[in-house]
């Protein structure tokens, strides 16, 4: 048997005849940057996140970026995040010129650990980016607690966990801005690139809405630095037509996670845990010493896994200017040693999973 690490396929399948009727209607209008299908995409998806405001952009990254604009955050600002995330939780300080602070995660979760920030705030501090890793939210009440003690932004990075709700509330929707990511790989993925600020501030939507679009105040008049971060009327169709089935897919995604986590007891191989929250499961990653050699066997048996992610920020090249050299990170560093993406994606069978857990308990036998 055959498993891959995701099958985009299958999600082709349930919403190609709509897609391909709306593309129509995309290439008739010409309506390919912005326009009314983009604006019909934010408010559907307003809705369903159950927030005032949903800012439609060309990526999750690019989203980061006007969000920390919007929050105020600027050259030399320090802002905390985690170490072990995807490089893209980082790019947009660097693009403003703010200083990155990398704090260790949770043992548990892999999540910000609020303990540990709350160590590194200075008097340049001014925001703090959670991220909502593999689908599972970051502990919220301590970050916001944690954040008004200090003054400061919560920008949370939920470009993983559209799906997942803190105390009912989407995340994303608890910070001052949430940043989604609909990268064709996430659990609601477009074809192509594209990316969604949230937030409940009146003032912040007007000028994401201005900046995301070079800043024009009036037609070929810029108000302050722009950027061209405008999502495409055909990613907007893709994704109006995926999520009205998300929860569907969500809740396939939590019985795959939990049939893993029973078939994979007793065996020396560390589930993720989860929090008395709910996760929408758009990564299980496992923890092993032995990940090189168990990833290989997947291999050999047609299993395809992932590492997400093998080298924390402190240990990246483009990031070192920012690493203090009396900084550890030893928890972080467990996470990208040990850590093995196993397949789950909606369309897995349960034969398929069943497959799986046996070759992994066939490299402990
Ligand atoms: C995917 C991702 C991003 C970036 O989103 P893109 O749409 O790929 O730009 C940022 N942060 C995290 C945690 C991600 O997984």
């Amino acid at each position: 048997m055959k498993v891959p690490f995701n099958d985009l396929t299958w999600q082709w399948r349930h919403i190609e005849d709509k897609v391909r009727f709306d593309f129509e209607r995309v290439f008739a209008s010409s309506q390919f940057s912005s326009g009314s299908f983009v604006d019909a995409f934010e408010r559907q998806i307003a809705e369903w996140l159950s927030v005032p405001h949903a800012i439609a952009v060309d990526s999750g990254t690019s989203a980061i970026h006007l969000a920390l604009i919007a929050a105020g955050v600027g050259a030399g600002d320090e802002v905390l995040l985690p170490a072990h995330t995807f490089i893209g939780s980082a790019w947009g300080i660097l693009y403003i010129g703010a200083v990155p602070v990398f704090c260790d995660v949770d043992e548990e979760t892999g999540t910000i650990d609020v303990e540990v920030a709350r160590r590194l705030v200075t008097s340049r501090t001014r925001a703090v980016v959670p991220v909502h890793l593999y689908g599972q939210p970051a502990n919220m009440d301590a970050v916001l607690s944690f954040a008004l003690d200090y003054d400061l932004k919560v920008i949370e990075d939920a470009a993983q966990s559209i799906g997942a709700t803190w105390n009912g509330r989407s995340t994303g929707s608890l910070g001052d801005l949430g940043c989604i990511s609909f990268y064709p790989g996430k659990n609601l993925g477009a074809a192509g690139e594209a990316g969604l600020i949230v937030t409940s501030n009146d003032s912040y939507a007007d000028r994401l809405r201005s900046l995301r679009n070079h800043a024009q105040s009036e037609r070929y008049v810029h108000a302050e630095l722009g950027f061209n971060y405008r999502m495409d009327g055909l990613q907007a169709v893709v994704l109006a037509h995926k999520l009205p089935l998300l929860s569907a897919w969500t809740k396939r995604r939590n019985e795959l996670a939990n049939q893993y986590i029973t078939k994979l007891k007793g065996l020396p191989l560390e589930v993720p845990s989860v929090r008395h929250q709910t996760h929408c499961w758009h990564l299980f990653v496992a923890r092993t010493p032995s990940r090189n050699s168990l990833r290989d066997a997947l291999s050999k048996s047609g299993v395809e896994t992932g590492l997400h992610y093998p080298v924390p920020l402190h240990r990246q090249p483009a990031l070192s200017p920012y690493v203090k050299p009396d900084a550890a990170y030893p928890v972080s560093e467990r996470w990208a040693d040990e850590g093995l993406s196993l397949p789950l994606f909606v369309g897995m069978t349960d034969e398929q999973l069943d497959y799986v857990v046996r070759v992994v308990a066939a490299f402990y036998r």
